[in-house]
């Protein structure tokens, strides 16, 4: 529930898609609208017949709208007529694009077309499925994962993820564009002014990794003299989903709280890791992070609910900057 005490706090909150959005779900409940905004990942993005696709600007949507499917992406009861059609008339039809989710990618595409930056376009489309919660895009521009793996060379990170599914070996990771892209002034701007940071339960390689590496990014959260604190994606050293322990393999790093916490070096104050890691803690405080061991399994709205109130409890707390030491919740 909102807290009446907290008005004056303005949260920014990074995010993928799937389970990022999963624990968005929990806090949103927690906070009110105007204390929230929400940066999303855009380097998944990829056009598909025309239509520019944004996978986890969708699944935000989706999820806040109270739409998302059992999956935690797509429409719920989804059909999938079109793309059925698509395929027939001889066309690649690898990724899951549903007929009603269409309408997304449809109308997105017209406002482009129009002229409207990305954070325009993605303002009014979230007005349009009731969300009172500010959602930026993390840039305006071109932003594209690949990932060099070792069977197929390089290939988008949607088509490593839903057409190999996951399964080739990954060899590099690159944002093609990061170097010309901005961050919209939007979100350099809400960073600038946040007094809390969370970083969801995403993956820090492929969804938090392209909004770190936005030029200004980085420096403005090492310089907020403000709680920046991430949910790990790992339960016990495994990703709930996806393949976030062969990505952190690839970059040299064995898959875990560390790893997680590495990619956060520069600016992180605290980390909210599974019950199931908690042998981790004693390192990461080492490594002068102040530790939350919780229950991170999200399987239900409850579920998020708790996780997202234990979150923003500990982070918080942690505005005073205490001494290191690790908690649990
Ligand atoms: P994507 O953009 O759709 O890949 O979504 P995200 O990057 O936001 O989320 C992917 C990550 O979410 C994976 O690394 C999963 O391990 C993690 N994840 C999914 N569900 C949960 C959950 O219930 N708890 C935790 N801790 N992580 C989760």
């Amino acid at each position: 529930m909102p807290r009446a005490d907290s008005a004056s706090e303005r949260i920014v909150y990074l995010t993928g898609g799937v389970g990022g959005s999963r624990f968005l779900s929990g806090l949103v409940r927690r906070v009110s609208p105007n204390q929230l905004c929400i940066v999303v990942n855009t380097a998944d993005d990829r056009d598909f017949f025309g239509l520019h696709v944004s996978p986890d600007l969708d699944t935000v949507v989706y999820r806040l709208s109270g739409v998302v499917s059992g999956e935690g992406w797509g429409v719920q009861g989804d059909t999938f007529f079109c793309l059925e059609q698509i395929s027939k008339l001889g066309e690649e039809a690898w990724f899951r694009l549903g007929d009603k989710d269409l309408a997304m990618h449809i109308l997105r595409a017209k406002l482009l077309r129009q002229g409207l930056p990305l954070r325009s376009v993605t303002e009014r489309l979230a007005k349009r499925f009731g969300i009172p919660w500010r959602i930026l895009p993390m840039s305006d521009d071109p932003v594209e994962t690949w990932i060099r793996t070792k069977e197929h060379g390089w290939v988008h990170f949607q088509e490593y993820l839903v057409k190999y599914l996951s399964v080739p070996s990954v060899l590099d990771v690159r944002y093609r564009g990061i170097r010309a892209a901005r961050a919209t002034q939007e979100v350099l701007e809400e960073l600038e002014r946040a007094s809390l940071v969370i970083i969801g339960p995403s993956n820090p390689i492929t969804s938090i990794g392209p909004i770190l590496a936005l030029r200004g990014v980085k420096p403005l959260l090492r310089a907020l003299n403000k709680p920046v604190v991430a949910v790990s994606p790992l339960i016990g050293g495994r990703p709930v989903k996806g393949p976030l322990d062969k990505l952190f393999l690839s970059v040299g790093l064995e898959p875990g709280s560390l790893a997680v916490a590495s990619r956060y070096r520069a600016f992180l104050r605290g980390i909210v890791i599974d019950q199931a890691d908690r042998s981790d803690a004693e390192a990461l405080a080492k490594n002068g992070l102040q530790v939350l061991v919780a229950d991170t399994l999200m399987r239900t709205q409850e579920d998020a609910d708790l996780l997202a109130g234990a979150t923003l409890s500990f982070a918080r707390g942690l505005s005073a900057l205490p001494n290191c030491s690790s908690k649990t919740a």
